[in-house]
């Protein structure tokens, strides 16, 4: 065969994701003067919009930035150096944003996780009721781990930290859940949220995002780790050089705007209810692989398999590393690789963003046709699964 590839690639990585042709055409402008009236305007509508997304009614910042701007944009305007902070372990996206922190000043209290479940909220309101002295200033969670591809409870957490009567800020990253699982900031009393443009947004990678309640905003006011860039109080204003520190990312705005709209036109539930059904779709699909060989989810409760990605174990002595190249060089179908301690164990379907049925089914098609390629021992008639269930849901 030859080495010209025609058709598309089918995008399943955990982010980036696929951009919809509307967003691209969208960013096709020559640069404008960004602190004329019409682009000012644009940018103030893009982050009013971002609020319904992240379901608050608190300030949204935009930087250009991917998601660990994000983190870091949280944590350095909301605490102090030598600050204690708990860190809930659900894979390696969690491990990162600590270590992050420790770099920063802050001290982990690390609570530990087999990256095959969620946060447990009784140990976490546990680690805050023996917290007397009030040192936790903050919980880290991670809603999608997209290293798991584990979902855990955000309000089972904030729950945990009200029975725990303890005063930290609770921090969730959003990253890889925002506009795909249900997530409600401020009815779930989520403290700081971030989000990066390149996952559910469905825009290219390059614009971080954090979203604030009042104590956040307030804790900003006291917080001594050294920031410039990442500064949200230099933010609060409409001067365009000033709110994104510098130029601001005019085309990602472009962009944005047009995946708001996207957004909107969609309606925010309907967007999460096809996320859902199609993870069903992936989902039935793998739950037929898992019947032979010793295929398996890496999250062991149903209920904690995320609706953005899924993580798949490959039957020992078999590696992740080659499913995942020959379904992206042989099948077209380009998958997240096991990170860290995963690594050639687990391969990894991105579901996030602008998806369809048959990008669905082409997936599973493709990734079945790798494992039979491979001779992965695993049961077949995923993608007749898959078919029964989008017809019946
Ligand atoms: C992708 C991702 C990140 C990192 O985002 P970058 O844009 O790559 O910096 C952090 N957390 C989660 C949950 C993610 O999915």
């Amino acid at each position: 065969m030859s080495d010209v590839r025609r058709g598309r690639e089918f995008l399943h990585t955990p982010g980036p994701t696929n951009i919809p042709e509307r967003v691209l055409r969208a960013m096709h402008k020559p640069a404008v003067d960004f602190t004329a009236p019409p682009f000012v305007e644009m940018t103030r509508t893009c982050f009013e919009d971002m609020k319904p997304i992240f379901q608050t009614e608190g300030p949204v910042f935009m930087f250009a930035a991917n998601g660990h701007g994000a983190w870091e944009a949280a944590l350095s305007n909301t605490l102090s150096p030598g600050d204690h902070i708990l860190v809930p372990e659900t894979g390696n996206f969690s491990m990162k944003w600590g270590m992050m922190a420790e770099s920063l000043g802050l001290v982990i209290e690390h609570l530990p996780g087999d990256w095959r479940h969620g946060i447990d909220p009784e140990a976490v309101e546990q680690l805050l009721r023996d917290d007397d002295e009030g040192r936790i200033k903050a919980v880290l969670m991670v809603h999608v781990d997209t290293a798991s591809g584990v979902v855990s409870d955000v309000p089972a957490i904030r729950r945990a930290i009200d029975n725990a009567n303890h005063a930290a800020l609770f921090m969730v990253d959003t990253i890889a859940s925002l506009a795909c699982v249900e997530f409600r900031m401020d009815d779930w009393g989520v403290d700081v949220a971030m989000a990066a443009s390149q996952k559910g947004l469905m825009c290219p990678p390059g614009i971080g995002f954090t979203a604030c309640s009042e104590k956040a905003m307030h804790a900003t006011q006291s917080s001594r780790l050294p920031r410039n860039y990442w500064d949200w109080r230099e933010r609060m204003t409409d001067a365009q050089y000033i709110r994104f520190c510098g130029t601001a990312p005019i085309h990602l705005l472009y962009g944005l705007r047009e995946a708001l709209d996207m957004l909107a036109e969609e309606g925010l539930d309907n967007v999460i209810a096809r996320h859902d059904r199609l993870a069903g779709a992936i989902r039935a699909g793998v739950d037929v692989w898992c019947t032979e060989g010793g295929m398996a989810y890496n999250a062991i409760l149903p209920a904690q398999r995320s609706n953005s990605i899924t993580a798949i174990r490959v039957p020992p002595g078999h590696d992740a590393e080659r499913v995942r190249t020959v379904a992206r060089e042989d099948f077209q179908v380009a998958m997240g690789g096991g990170l860290e301690q995963l690594k050639g164990d687990v391969f990894r379907i991105g579901h996030m963003g602008d998806l369809n049925e048959p990008m669905i089914l082409g997936a599973v098609a493709g990734i079945e046709a790798t494992l039979q390629q491979l001779d992965v021992p695993h049961g077949r008639g995923g993608v007749a699964a898959a078919i029964d269930y989008l017809v019946d849901n």
